[in-house]
């Protein structure tokens, strides 16, 4: 499908976690593509944040969120915080649990790549990330790519990093009902992040979906990049039968990916949109994404 461009994007990646962009450096490239708003979502991180409101300053409008791990039935889900508030004690606490969960599972992978023959990953992952980054499978991945020791992404997690591969490390992360509820009382809007990329059957999505619902969860990513017309009809009837406002994002990480900021088809016009919330009325939103 050819890229479509959307003037708002909900959903990147800086350094700051596993993309390969600083904060300015992501900012820069949002305005070069002609975005009027860019959400900055890290892993469990809202470091770059600063940074990257200093960039956007009078160009565009930039978006406090943040993307929280959590488990549901067993499942790793991700979850998009939108519109939080920075100095929210509760969103710091929680953040704080993250950081310490995650530093334990990125050195417990560290530790079984080591036997793997490849040598200090973790140090060498935070040598390349910004400065107290989130260190997630997408930070690993690229280092074995850029080791030779895998030929691109997709391949490090086959070899390594995926469930059931030699290098997983299986994290007890917050249930997402208490994920959802922090989100909350941090002011912010909890969004599920991709639902279509968790392979789950249609029946246990729609079961995340109504656990999500139940939980407080108030939108869902209905586009994200490349993302086929089917698969956004469905995801959209979803949102619809759920009551969620709806989200896009392009999940941009790096260059040379098929990801790209702004990349991506604008939502159906019947749907609610996530920007139309009393929450998002500091940002300005006035065209559709
Ligand atoms: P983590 O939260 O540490 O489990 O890492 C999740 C990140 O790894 C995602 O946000 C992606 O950046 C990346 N990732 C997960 N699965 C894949 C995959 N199959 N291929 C490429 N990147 C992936
Ligand atoms: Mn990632
Ligand atoms: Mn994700
Ligand atoms: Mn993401």
């Amino acid at each position: 499908m050819a890229f479509i461009r959307s003037k708002i994007d909900l959903h990147s990646h800086s350094n700051a976690s596993d993309g390969s962009f600083s904060p300015t450096a992501l900012v820069n490239r949002a305005i070069d593509k002609g975005l009027t708003h860019l959400a900055l979502t890290d892993h469990d991180c809202i470091l770059g944040i600063k940074e990257a409101k200093q960039a956007a300053l009078g160009k565009i409008e930039l978006i406090p969120g943040t993307e929280l791990s959590c488990t549901w039935r067993n499942e790793q889900i991700h979850v998009v915080a939108l519109f939080i508030d920075l100095n929210s004690k509760v969103l710091l606490n929680y953040l704080e649990g993250q950081k310490q969960k995650r530093i334990e599972r990125a050195q417990n992978i560290s530790l079984k790549l080591e036997k793997q023959g490849i040598h200090n990953a973790y140090e060498e992952c935070v040598k390349r990330a910004g400065s107290g980054a989130s260190i997630t499978r997408g930070n690993y991945a690229k280092l074995l790519v850029e080791l030779g020791r895998a030929q691109d992404n997709e391949d490090a997690f086959n070899t390594y990093l995926k469930k059931g591969k030699s290098c997983y490390v299986k994290t007890d992360w917050p249930d997402m009902s208490v994920c959802v509820d922090t989100i909350l009382k941090t002011g912010g809007i909890p969004v599920l992040a991709h639902p279509s990329r968790y392979s789950l059957t249609n029946t246990k999505i729609r079961a995340l979906m109504e656990d999500f619902k139940q939980y407080g969860g108030l939108a869902i990513e209905v586009s994200g990049c490349q993302m086929k017309t089917t698969e956004i009809d469905y995801l959209a009837s979803l949102c619809e039968k759920y009551d969620f406002m709806a989200s896009l994002g392009s999940d941009f990480h790096h260059e040379g990916s098929y990801r790209e900021l702004g990349f991506l088809p604008k939502l159906p016009i019947n749907l609610k949109k996530v920007w139309d919330d009393p929450r998002a009325k500091p940002y300005n939103f006035i065209t559709e994404g």
